[in-house]
């Protein structure tokens, strides 16, 4: 059973990342982000709770987020472990996961650090495109689609975040700065937090990141 989170900015490619490490490692890619998404298009009561916190850029509050995240994580399709993407998003968030896994006597093995300037944040944001069936993200520079607006992988039709606007994505990096940020103190001073380059190709940091990984998790430290 293996537990690692995966911790950035908006737009340091956490998404992209943590999706080829759970193919990678036989694991269950859980993202609050997508969650959340799904059940705004679906207009469940949970989409119906977290539309206005999403819309604006901010956090959705943590008992919503963190009994969505628990639940989810406890489906008996987790056995083997998961990789969580976008949660927690916050020491309280941290707190209630660490708590939450103790009980059981597990832990977090790992975080994974994605560090990427705030120039180049601002840059991928406002040219990302994502595709509404598999969530694979394109830019509309760097990563374009071979057909333009289709899914390379699935064909699904491609459409850009609504909280992917400029002011939305200012905000958005303002609440990562506030109160995500800290997180990487709170895991480093745990002994758990493994930073990764996130600037290159997309290649280029799923080899660092599976060196770190395959360094922290499987050889004694
Ligand atoms: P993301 O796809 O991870 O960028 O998340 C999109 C939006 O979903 C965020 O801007 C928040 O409104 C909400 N969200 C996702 N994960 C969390 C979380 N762990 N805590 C609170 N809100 C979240």
């Amino acid at each position: 059973m293996m537990y690692i989170i995966f911790l950035g900015a908006p737009g340091a490619g956490k998404g992209t990342q943590a999706a080829n490490v759970a193919q990678e490692l036989n694991l269950v890619h859980i993202a609050s982000g997508d969650l959340f998404r799904q059940a705004l298009e679906q207009r469940t009561e949970l989409g119906i709770q977290v539309k206005s916190y999403m819309e604006k850029g901010m956090l959705v509050p943590d008992e919503i987020t963190t009994s969505m995240v628990l639940e989810r994580i406890s489906a008996p399709e987790c056995g083997p472990g998961v990789i969580l993407d976008g949660f927690p998003r916050n020491l309280q968030q941290a707190k209630a996961l660490d708590k939450a896994l103790a009980e059981p006597a597990k832990s977090i093995d790992k975080v994974v650090y994605i560090k990427v300037s705030e120039e180049e944040l601002l840059n991928r944001l406002s040219g990302r495109w994502i595709c509404r069936n598999c969530q694979t993200p394109y830019h509309a520079i760097s990563s374009p689609p071979k057909v333009w607006g289709k899914c390379d992988k699935c064909g699904g039709e491609l459409y850009q975040r609504p909280d992917d606007t400029v002011e939305t994505v200012k905000k958005r990096l303002q609440v990562y700065f506030a109160q995500t940020a800290p997180l990487i103190d709170y895991y480093t001073q745990a002994g758990k937090l493994l930073e990764i380059d996130g600037e290159g190709s997309v290649d280029e940091v799923s080899r660092r990141i599976m060196t770190a990984l395959s360094r922290g998790l499987f050889v004694a430290e």
